[in-house]
């Protein structure tokens, strides 16, 4: 089994740890071995997988790769999957995870399973779990092809410390004249965490009344050690919120421990994006809003009241 590890800064992202320890429960689980791939330049940090149940740790590593490819990293991933003769090939759901291993898979000829929420092997082959119908329904899939890919949503599954060998392998890389590289990256936010890998996310709605409001979720998310999301109908206001940061079926989804929603009404297609959070915090002044179905608490009550004293207890 391959795992594809994404790395930022010099160490692994949570969610490829998380992609990782899943595998190596997966491995165990078929009597496999466990590969953590890595590509790109330069893969400082890539050692840290062997904490986390690689066997092997593979490093495709070429100036070419320097910058993101999506036909460059997919074109890596495939003919890493069949040197090594995996079957079952995990990454992450990122932004490139999903980028690049429905790609993988089309050049493996192998199925493909987005975002899932459960893995097993049965009968030797991976079963995944995923929500469907905007996280209405929820569907098994088993696979029919020889190699087997799914991607594993972000904060679903846990990372474990599982200290392993992690001998370093390497294999060589695709040659360039890749169709389309990343040139440049134009950060905003001053390297905030993206929401879709947050642990406590604290989102606004329309309720918030204008884009200058959402400092108090800002200083409550801070308190909290987390960051702010918003709803389709505050980033559509012209408030100067950024498309990243919203949650739901046409933004991000996201599944952290904690989501406090604050004067959003939880229509179906911002739910699609947050029901899967483990605890849901409901802030709304009108206690008939759909959002109070959801919520594990519901506090019915003006949320320029209750965030600057939920903002107090938390500090
Ligand atoms: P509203 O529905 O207007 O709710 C505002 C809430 O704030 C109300 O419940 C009100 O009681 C409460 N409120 C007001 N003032 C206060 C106060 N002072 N204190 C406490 N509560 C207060 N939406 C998304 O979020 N994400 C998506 O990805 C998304 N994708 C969509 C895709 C499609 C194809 C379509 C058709 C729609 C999509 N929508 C999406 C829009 C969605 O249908 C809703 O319109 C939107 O989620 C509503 O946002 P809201 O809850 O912030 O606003």
């Amino acid at each position: 089994m391959l795992v594809f590890c994404e790395t930022k800064d010099g160490k692994i992202r949570k969610p490829s740890l998380e992609a990782l320890s899943e595998g190596r429960r997966l491995a165990d689980a078929a009597g496999k071995s466990l590969g953590a791939l890595f590509v790109g330049a330069d893969l400082a940090g890539a050692e840290e997988a062997a904490q986390y149940g690689a066997d092997a740790i593979i490093k495709v590593e070429a100036p070419s790769l320097a910058a993101y490819s999506s036909d460059g990293y997919a074109q890596a991933i495939a003919d890493a999957v069949q040197a090594k003769g995996a079957t079952v090939l995990l990454a992450a759901a990122t932004s490139a995870g999903r980028d690049v291993a429905p790609r993988a898979a089309a050049r493996l000829g192998a199925g493909y399973a987005a975002d899932v929420t459960g893995l097993a092997m049965v009968d030797g082959r991976l079963e995944a779990t995923r929500p469907v119908y905007a996280g209405k329904a929820v569907s098994v899939n088993r696979f029919e092809s020889a190699v087997q890919v799914a991607t594993t949503r972000p904060n679903v599954f846990v990372a474990a410390p599982c200290p392993k060998a992690g001998a370093v392998e390497s294999l060589p890389a695709p040659a360039g004249g890749f169709l389309a590289v990343v040139k440049e990256i134009l950060a905003k936010g001053g390297g905030a965490v993206d929401i879709s890998e947050a642990d406590v996310i604290v989102a606004g709605g329309r309720g918030l009344k204008d884009g200058a409001n959402f400092a108090i979720l800002q200083e409550l998310a801070d308190a909290l050690g987390g960051v702010v999301g918003a709803s389709r109908a505050a980033v559509d206001a012209g408030w100067g919120l950024p498309h990243s940061i919203q949650v739901g079926q046409t933004g991000k989804v996201v599944s952290p421990t904690l989501y406090i929603a604050c004067g959003i009404s939880g229509a179906i297609q911002h739910v699609a994006g947050m029901s899967g959070s483990k605890v849901i915090v409901a802030i709304n002044k009108d206690p008939e809003a759909p959002i109070f179905k959801l919520a594990t608490y519901g506090i019915v009550g003006d949320l320029f009241e209750v965030v600057p004293e939920l903002t107090k207890a938390a500090k």
